[in-house]
């Protein structure tokens, strides 16, 4: 059997199965998702990209934990989001997801180690051992030596590697990121973009992101392409992945496949 017909009996980390969200408005009706179906297999690099409004944010706050859906069923890890309560979700969040976001959510009066530790503080690991684990997450992320700096010394590429070091310091299933490159220069966002891919490669880490940014296509498996709260699929999904590699410069050295 080739690797890639063994690869997809492989069970999903996430299944989505014709989850719709809707947000009341007044007396009107916002379908930010309608009827979205989708799996994703552990140990691969994802991106939901589509134009502002698309319902990426809202499709990414279901696969984390975040939200629920209106209609719809969502399994990640193995557990049927749906069923839990909002305490049992924030349990469950810490203890499988890694959350990054663009604008970093440092905590500005504690050093680089003490921002990483922070989510080990929901363990029973004693304090010199979540430092010590805090450690080994930075040095994973290049930043052995920037232990005690806080976070107004870092520049935005350090700082974002952080708070990646902090979404990894648990060792979750998962690590959901939304937009990490949107406010950094294209240097510190490729690097970041290589460093997610690193994440992947080396620990088998399933990385799901929304993002804008085009390059981000080099470094993907798969991109999803969402438009006005659907999924596109077929020659749709294809319009909008060459639109896509069309702003990236022409670029043809895509490695990631279009979802359909
Ligand atoms: P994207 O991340 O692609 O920019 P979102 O998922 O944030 O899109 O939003 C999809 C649609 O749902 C948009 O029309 C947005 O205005 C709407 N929406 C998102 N969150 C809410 C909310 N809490 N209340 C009402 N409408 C919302």
């Amino acid at each position: 059997m080739s690797a890639v017909a063994e690869n997809d009996r492989v069970a999903p980390i996430i299944a989505i199965s014709g989850v719709s969200r809707f947000y009341r408005r007044g007396v009107d009706e916002v379908h930010a998702l309608d009827n979205v179906s989708l799996h994703i297999n552990p140990g691969h690099f994802i991106a939901f990209m589509g134009p502002s409004g698309s319902g990426k944010s809202t499709l990414l706050n279901l696969v984390s934990g975040i939200d629920r859906p209106s209609s719809g069923e969502v399994y990640v890890v193995g557990q049927k989001l749906n069923d839990l309560s909002e305490d049992e979700l924030a349990d469950w969040r810490a203890r499988h997801v890694g959350l990054i976001f663009q604008f970093f959510n440092l905590m500005p009066v504690l050093n680089a180690r003490d921002n990483v530790a922070l989510p080990l503080l929901l363990t029973r690991l004693d304090k010199s051992e979540r430092l010590r684990r805090a450690e080994t997450a930075l040095r994973i992320v290049g930043l052995e030596d920037r232990l005690t700096h806080h976070p107004r010394t870092l520049s935005g590429g350090e700082q974002q590697r952080v708070a990646i070091a902090r979404a990894i310091v648990t060792d979750p299933d998962l690590i959901v990121a939304d937009e990490p490159t949107g406010d950094l220069d294209a240097r510190n966002a490729e690097a970041i973009l290589s460093l997610l891919r690193q994440l992947k490669n080396d620990f088998g880490k399933t990385i799901v992101m929304v993002t804008h940014d085009p390059r981000a296509l080099r470094f993907v498996d798969q991109a999803f392409h969402l438009d006005k709260g659907l999924l596109l699929e077929g020659e749709d999904a294809e319009r909008a992945h060459e639109a896509i590699l069309l702003a990236a410069g022409g670029s043809t050295t895509t490695g990631a496949r279009i979802e359909r």
